[in-house]
C-alpha cells in the first residue's frame, strides 16, 4: 500500500489510461493521486499488460481495472457507459498514451512512412481528442483532462522524429480543447516531462545519450523521477490549479530554459 500524504484530491474520481508497468509515467501519476486522496479506475491496453497492472492496482486500492485499446473507437462510448455504472462519473482523465514504430525512431525524419506517420498521429495525438469527446457525458462539474508531452514537440531531438510532430499536434490540441471546453468549466492541460527510461522510451534510438545529456545540462543537474511527474499532476488534477487551462507545464528539471550546454558538463562520449 502506498503512503497517504494529503487529502487534496479527496472525493475526486479519475481514470488513468497508459500504465504498462511500474516504470510508466502514468503509474507515477496514479500513485501520487492515490497518496493525495483520489480514487482511480485504471486501464490496460491488452491481456499481456493485465498481469503487470493487477498488483499495481492493488497498491492504490483500485478495484476498477478495464481492458481498453484506445484505437478501438467504436468501443469508447460503451466503455464510458460501463465505467459510469460501475465506478461513477469522473472528475479527471489522464491520457499517457503514445506509440510509433521503433524502426522510425532512428535515422532521419525525412524517411518517415505514411503508414507510421498516420498511426503515430492517431495513437499519440488524435486519441486524446477522441477520448475527451466520448467522456463528456460522464464528467462531473469542474472536470479536467491531462496528457503527457515531451520537449521534442518544441525543438528537434535526435531520433524523436515523427513522435515530435505528433507531440506538437498534441500540444496544440490541448489549447484548442481547452478553448472548446472552457465554457463548460472543464480544463485541459499537459505535462511536458523530461526523459525517463520507460517501455515507450526504450524504442527511441540512443535514449541513454538523451538521458545523460539532460542530466548534465538541466539546471537541476539531474533527470526527473516519477514522483516529480506525480507531484505536478496532483496540482493540475486538483482544484489548486482551478485557474489553469491550455497549459503545457514543463517537468524537466528546467532543461527547456537552457540555451547552451553546461560548460561543466562531462564529455558524454566518455561516460
Ligand atoms: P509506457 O510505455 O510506460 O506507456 C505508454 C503507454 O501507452 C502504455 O501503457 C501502452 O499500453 C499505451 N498505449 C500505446 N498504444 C495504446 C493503445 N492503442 N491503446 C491503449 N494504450 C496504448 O511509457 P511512458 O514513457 O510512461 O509513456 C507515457 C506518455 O508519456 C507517452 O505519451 C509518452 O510519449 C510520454 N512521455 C514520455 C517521456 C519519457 O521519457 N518516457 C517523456 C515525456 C513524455
Amino acid at each position: 500500500m502506498e503512503d497517504i500524504k494529503s487529502s487534496i484530491l479527496k472525493g475526486k474520481k479519475g481514470l488513468v489510461v497508459g500504465i504498462a508497468n511500474e516504470r510508466s509515467l502514468a503509474w507515477g501519476i496514479a500513485k501520487s493521486v492515490f497518496q493525495h486522496g483520489g480514487e482511480l479506475a485504471l486501464t490496460y491496453q491488452n491481456v499481456a499488460l493485465q498481469k503487470r497492472l493487477a498488483p499495481l492496482a492493488e497498491k492504490i486500492n483500485s478495484k476498477h481495472i478495464y481492458e481498453f485499446d484506445i484505437q478501438n473507437y467504436r468501443n469508447i462510448p460503451s466503455f464510458f457507459q460501463n465505467l459510469g455504472k460501475e465506478f461513477g462519473n469522473l472528475d479527471f482523465i489522464v491520457h499517457a498514451v503514445a506509440f510509433s514504430d521503433k524502426e522510425e525512431l532512428k535515422g532521419d525524419y525525412v524517411d518517415t512512412s505514411k503508414n507510421n506517420f498516420l498511426n503515430t498521429m492517431e495513437i499519440s495525438c488524435y486519441s486524446f481528442t477522441a477520448l475527451i469527446k466520448e467522456s463528456l457525458p460522464f464528467m462531473n462539474q469542474n472536470a479536467n483532462f491531462l496528457t503527457l508531452s515531451y520537449y521534442g514537440a518544441e525543438k528537434v531531438i535526435p531520433h524523436y522524429n515523427v513522435m515530435g510532430v505528433a507531440k506538437s499536434a498534441l500540444e496544440t490540441s490541448v489549447k484548442y480543447l481547452a478553448a472548446d471546453l472552457g465554457k463548460k468549466g472543464y480544463r485541459v492541460n499537459a505535462i511536458s516531462a523530461g526523459p525517463v527510461r520507460t517501455l515507450a522510451a526504450s524504442g527511441i534510438s540512443d535514449f541513454r545519450y538523451i538521458l545523460k545529456w539532460n542530466e548534465y545540462n538541466s539546471p537541476l543537474e539531474r533527470n526527473i523521477t516519477l514522483e516529480d511527474v506525480g507531484g505536478a499532476s496532483v496540482y493540475l488534477l486538483s482544484d489548486l490549479s482551478s485557474g489553469t487551462t491550455g497549459e503545457i507545464l514543463h517537468v524537466d528539471a528546467g532543461y527547456n530554459i537552457v540555451g547552451m550546454k553546461n560548460v561543466n558538463a562531462p564529455d558524454i562520449s566518455k561516460v
